[in-house]
């Protein structure tokens, strides 16, 4: 990953520096720039006993991973709306009942830029009956895992860590209910 720039996109100027992993300043003219932490969302949701929705990604970074339904909060916009926005874009469905899980960390390297996130889970349940349609730009196919512990989750070629650490605390969860 570079995470650097040439130029100042303000001045133009070769003297902006990285101070560190999400500031650059620009000795020419005092331009600061910020990369901070971005918010995204993640979904964990049960489709049959044992069993939740991933998506295989259609993209980079992790093209052909699995992932949950999911995606970056947009501006203006809370962690809730951005989990019903993404599942109704990657699913066709709005999810109900959205319910916190977690957040953790994570890291996501695209075109030479590596962005730190912030990833907030919600477990969430479909309706009754919906009828499902993916989104073909963002995923190749939702597949329906078994996750009923710890070794079947290991087994998983899940694209995000995040993600990982997320359902290790959902099956924990549901082992103590
Ligand atoms: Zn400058």
């Amino acid at each position: 990953m570079k995470n650097d720039f040439s130029f100042c996109p303000n001045c133009g100027g070769k003297k902006i520096q990285n101070v560190n992993m999400r500031k650059w300043k620009c000795d020419d003219c005092g331009f600061t720039l910020y990369n901070n932490v971005a918010a995204a969302v993640g979904l964990v949701i049960e489709s049959g006993e044992g069993k939740i929705l991933l998506e295989k990604r259609a993209k980079e970074p992790r093209k052909g991973f699995l992932a949950l339904p999911g995606g970056f909060v947009d501006p203006d916009e809370s962690a809730e709306e951005a989990c019903i926005r993404e599942c109704r874009e990657e699913l066709g469905v709005e999810p109900l009942s959205l319910s916190y899980i977690a957040a953790f960390p994570n890291t996501y390297d695209y075109k030479d830029i590596q962005y730190k996130t912030c990833d907030i889970f919600f477990s969430a349940t479909l309706p009754d009956g919906a009828k499902m349609r993916t989104q073909e730009s963002e995923v190749l196919s939702l597949e329906e895992c078994s996750v009923r512990n710890e070794s079947e989750l290991a087994e998983l070629p899940l694209a995000f860590e995040s993600a990982r650490k997320t359902l290790s605390l959902w099956l924990k969860k549901k082992e103590w209910n």
